[in-house]
């Protein structure tokens, strides 16, 4: 079976910038060999290229390149939109907890809340500033975003970096609980996004790091976003991870290579930040 992916070039040259920001990175770490398989370096066969030929042209039949394109011309635009935030003609000043305390924007207000959750850190221009989906439980209970199980993993996460808590801004996609855990609707994140808005333009973090695709989905409002890649929200730059509850439902026991690559994949985003403010990760 060949292994070779059909890519356009946006994808690719997307690719090799994020294959060359890697090595570059690690370069910087101080590592000076890396380990290659070199049968992955091996020109592809005639026979493996008429196959993928042949592959190629019932995909192109059957239209899954139709929607492969529209899906990586989405992504172009979004790419060469300079910025595609917006947060003009939004108050400046923070919203605060007893403005949000009042809002009965959407119907969160009415299933149940007990606080809603601002969000909470240094609102000084901070290096990071996270945003999740929404309160579960714990910060329904105490009214601070990420103080259950999922933030306990986040407090990790920005350790890891190099932070506290108290450095980063927390903040979410939506300000109240929704019943049970579940996903808010998107009739909910608009409502509540006016808030976020407020916070990021009166905050000014220094860069975006969203936690999930409900994050991705919130702030971008639907558009198609890549894990790992440099977004511009009103001249922020977003990068985007998994939700630290993603990786808290890893059972390190029945999946520990599934745990291992989804913190890889985290770790080397939140390098990939700390990069763009020209800054490592403490020794440790
Ligand atoms: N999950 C989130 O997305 N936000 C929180 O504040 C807690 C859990």
């Amino acid at each position: 079976m060949s292994n070779v992916e059909k890519l356009d070039m946006a994808d690719f040259s997307e690719i090799l910038t994020a294959f060359e920001q890697a090595l570059e990175l690690e370069r910087e770490l101080g590592t000076r060999t890396v380990d290659c398989d070199r049968a992955l370096l091996a020109p592809v066969s005639r026979e493996d290229r008429e196959r993928q030929e042949g592959r190629e042209h019932r995909e192109r039949q059957d239209g899954r390149w139709g929607r492969e394109w529209q899906e990586g011309r989405d992504l172009r635009d979004l790419r060469e939109s300079r910025d595609i935030g917006d947060s003009k003609g939004e108050k400046l000043d923070l919203p605060t907890a007893e403005e949000l305390a009042a809002c009965t924007k959407c119907p969160l207000a009415t299933l149940g809340r007990q606080h809603v959750v601002p969000g909470q850190g240094n609102a000084n221009s901070p290096d990071f500033m996270f945003i999740g989906e929404a309160p579960g439980e714990a910060e329904d209970r105490q009214g601070l975003a990420f103080v259950g199980a999922a933030g306990q993993f986040l407090t990790k996460m920005i350790a890891a970096m190099g932070y506290a808590r108290e450095q980063v801004f927390i903040a979410n996609i939506c300000k109240c609980r929704p019943p049970n855990n579940r996903t808010p609707n998107p009739q909910e994140m608009e409502a509540c996004l006016p808030y976020l808005k407020r916070q990021i333009a009166a905050i000014r973090p220094k860069c975006i790091v969203l936690l999930g695709r409900t994050a991705e989905r919130g702030l971008f409002s639907g558009q198609h976003i890549r894990r790992g890649m440099w977004y511009s929200y009103d001249g922020v730059p977003v990068i985007s991870t998994f939700h630290p509850s993603y990786i808290i439902r890893f059972n390190p026991a029945t999946d520990p290579a599934g745990l291992r690559a989804a913190k890889m994949e985290v770790w080397n985003t939140l390098k990939l930040a700390l990069a763009k403010l020209g800054k490592q990760p403490p020794k440790r």
